[in-house]
């Protein structure tokens, strides 16, 4: 039988009633490795990033993949070995970076609350950019680089006040957001940071939100940036490099966001119409290049139909998959090997103790216990933000090549969970 490709998930498909990764059998990994069980394909993630790649042909652009969509080092060396420069939030995301391969000095720092501690280890270890995202920032960091006798690279996040249109949790750019600083703000916080001796001024900065499925908002924030820059550069103060952050969103259920080739190719259009078509440019893709690169393979556990709902219980859970019960969002959830009965209507849950604990609903699925499932579009903010919630040990995950299977992360074990603790009056310290 022909393979059958997963809509909008090309590197996934079903053969012979039996769904692949690339070249491998998925229900062969969770034999073997057991469930829930993240698997990644590696060709998915390259493909994604080259979608990006063909839309910045001819130009100067450095591609910082925002690791904490997915920070595994196995992922993070794909991207370094691409070429990638990487968007960190934290001083552990940079040791995960330089653990990886990566190149310190492609590496921004992003984030509303650095800490003295990580700004001093991102100057030692010599990082390409801070994205300063407040006045009060600005001065620590002068401070601490002045403490070390160098100078922090640095470019100002600003908030551009554009509505990305996604859910409120992952919107950034709005006006009363946290992040970046104020548009009224942007022009005396450059002409301070050109008179600090502990900084030097390298680029502009925006990132306005995550999942971003329309092409607007982003044409909005390119010409708010360079109204920016121009009034900037006006007052003096020359920039290197302007840095569009990330947002784009992907294909979860039916949504149609541009993909990155075209996207890009109309901003640039925009830029070159301003001029601006030749800086250099920078960006910060997460969710894009890794969200549907991943699954998360279960097992069924018991199904338990009821009058109102029928539930299939499987041994994922939020977790392991915080995204439906964080944001209420949607992962589509298919069979490893489809039954040919007619299918029932499923509430799909985890077995913890949380009305929460949902990973799909009214999902119409042909099953049995002991079915396996997978869980699509899981590659982006699942691993990333999994937790130890009930005393449970966060997921293996596996990178697929081809027909190469390598484990990336060993599955947590208790001896690790408990790996810190201590009884009060033990002896062992
Ligand atoms: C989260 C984040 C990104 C990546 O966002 P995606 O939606 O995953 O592309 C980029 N830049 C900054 C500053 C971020 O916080």
């Amino acid at each position: 039988m022909k393979p059958q490709n997963l809509p909008g998930h090309p590197h996934f498909s079903y053969r012979d009633n039996a769904l692949f990764c690339e070249e491998i059998r998925l229900s062969d990994l969770a034999q073997t490795h057991g469930t829930p069980l993240f698997v990644y394909s590696k060709n998915a993630m390259l493909a994604a990033l080259a979608s990006y790649q063909r839309g910045f042909v001819g130009r100067q652009v450095q591609i910082c993949y925002a690791m904490k969509a997915n920070p595994a080092l196995g992922v993070i060396q794909v991207f370094a070995e691409a070429g990638c420069g990487f968007d960190i939030v934290s001083g552990g995301d940079m040791d995960r970076v330089l653990a990886a391969g990566g190149e310190a000095d492609k590496i921004i720092f992003s984030g509303v609350g650095k800490t003295r501690a990580e700004m001093r280890r991102a100057l030692q270890a010599g990082i390409g950019c801070f994205n300063v995202e407040s006045e009060a920032e600005l001065d620590v960091l002068n401070e601490v680089a002045l403490s070390l006798g160098s100078r922090a690279p640095v470019s100002i996040r600003v908030n551009p006040n554009v509505d990305p249109q996604t859910h409120p949790y992952i919107s950034t750019g709005l006006k009363d957001s946290k992040f970046g600083v104020a548009h009224e703000r942007v022009l005396p916080t450059y002409r301070r940071a050109a008179t600090l001796a502990g900084i030097r001024v390298l680029g502009i900065d925006c990132h306005i939100g995550s999942q971003i499925t329309q092409e607007g908002p982003y044409l909005d924030a390119v010409e708010r940036m360079l109204d920016l820059v121009e009034a900037i550069e006006a007052a003096g103060v020359p920039l290197q490099h302007i840095d569009f952050g990330g947002g784009l969103g992907i294909d979860y259920h039916g949504e149609t966001p541009p993909d990155a080739e075209r996207l890009w190719q109309t901003l640039l259009a925009r830029l070159d119409a301003r001029g601006f078509g030749q800086r250099q440019l920078m960006i910060e893709p997460g969710r894009s290049l890794v969200g549907n690169a991943g699954v998360c393979l279960s097992e069924v556990l018991y199904l338990k139909p009821g009058e109102q709902k029928n539930f299939c219980i499987i041994d994922a859970a939020m977790n392991d998959l915080p995204r439906p019960a964080m944001y209420q969002a949607y992962h589509q959830i298919v069979p490893l090997s489809p039954r040919p009965e007619a299918p029932g209507k499923y509430d799909v849950v985890g077995p913890i103790c949380e009305s929460g604990d949902w990973i799909g609903h009214d999902r119409a699925l042909a099953l049995l216990a002991g079915d396996r499932l997978a869980v699509l579009s899981a590659g982006a903010y699942c691993m990333s933000m999994a937790s130890n919630y009930n005393s449970r040990g966060r997921a293996a995950e596996i990178l697929v090549n081809g027909a190469q299977a390598d484990v990336i992360r060993q599955r947590e074990t208790m001896a690790q969970q408990m790996q810190g603790e201590r009884l009060v009056g033990s002896r062992s310290s």
